[in-house]
């Protein structure tokens, strides 16, 4: 795991005690706490030896900025931190108010964590070399934004379950993998900002207000990208049901059924649909009287469909520009 310079950034917020009123945060505040963390304008009063076991980086407490003169009259140790309120909130309630210390997330009260949740472990994890709680994180990340197109097929949808993890937080995933260099997240994570319209420039905004977007380059990558996913997802639907060689099949009712399907997924790609290279089809026509494929068609049509999805799959970085190892 990379880990970015800590000292550096705590004292670019080491700002003076003078400069905002600070309020205790309601939850994260303990009386007997032996830590104050100061972030935007909230204190967390913590316990510092909890924190020592989960970050390589509060264990050397020389990396911050010395006692300042705020400090004085505190009853104890305070650091100042510049990262967000809302991303020291979230982790340190998982930290100090978990429901199951072993496995962060899913749990019963948190099934479904939010972009938020998942965001804020990843970026604190790797500043401050909190590994089980960057662990967590970002093996939930990976299980969705996956390497395996069977996996991908099993979820069924392009995000994580829940409200709170929406197709725009797709965009942060791309920043997270940005930052911390864990390029298998981005495949998927890109195609599905490509599936996006012009908003994808407006980003996404976090409960406090903070707006997050992709970086120029990642929206350029997009742009180049869309024309070749578009390209092969129009051929996906052209030739998925293409005709069949006249060997595999003589039922007319076939012959048909393949002809009605190759129209109304022509009709469908002409409609310049969003861009899915790996798109699954749907073989059954609709109407009690209408003409059906047999077993031995479906099977062979399905067969030929998964071709195209694993090779479309396998050419997704290619597609998207960007080199992913072991891809
Ligand atoms: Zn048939």
């Amino acid at each position: 795991m990379l880990t970015s310079d800590a000292s550096e950034a705590t004292v670019k917020g080491s700002v003076p005690a003078d400069r905002a009123p600070r309020k205790k945060d309601e939850k994260l505040w303990f009386n007997d706490g032996t830590l104050i963390i100061v972030a935007q304008d909230t204190e967390f009063r913590v316990y510092k030896g909890q924190l020592e076991r989960r970050s390589e980086v509060f264990k050397d407490m020389s990396s911050f900025p010395q006692p300042t003169a705020d400090c004085a009259d505190s009853p104890c140790p305070v650091v100042h931190v510049t990262d967000s309120a809302r991303e020291w909130r979230h982790v340190l309630g998982l930290i100090f108010d978990p429901d199951d210390e072993q496995s962060p997330f899913p749990t019963a009260r948190r099934p479904h964590p939010s972009f938020e949740l998942i965001s804020a472990c990843v970026r604190l994890g790797h500043k401050y070399a909190m590994t089980s709680t960057y662990q967590a994180a970002m093996a939930y990340l990976k299980d969705h934004f996956t390497t395996s197109f069977s996996v991908f097929q099993k979820h069924g949808s392009w995000v994580p379950e829940g409200d709170d993890f929406g197709l725009v937080h797709t965009i942060g995933v791309v920043n997270l993998a940005r930052l911390t260099g864990e390029r298998t997240l981005l495949p998927l994570a890109l195609l599905e900002c490509c599936r996006k319209g012009a908003d994808i420039v407006l980003g996404f905004t976090y409960s406090d207000g903070e707006r997050e977007t992709l970086v120029a380059e990642d929206v350029g990558l997009c742009f180049a990208a869309k024309d070749k996913l578009i390209a092969a997802t129009i051929l996906a639907y052209v030739n998925v049901f293409g005709p069949l060689p006249a060997r595999d099949c003589k039922l007319e009712d076939c012959r048909r059924a393949l002809g009605l399907l190759s129209q109304s997924t022509s009709r469908k790609a002409l409609s310049c649909p969003s861009p899915n290279p790996i798109i699954s089809f749907n073989y059954t026509l609709p109407g009690a009287t209408t003409p059906q494929l047999c077993e031995d068609c479906r099977t062979t049509i399905k067969e030929r469909e998964r071709r195209r999805q694993l090779a479309n799959w396998k050419a997704l970085p290619s597609m998207l520009g960007i080199d992913v190892p072991a891809w």
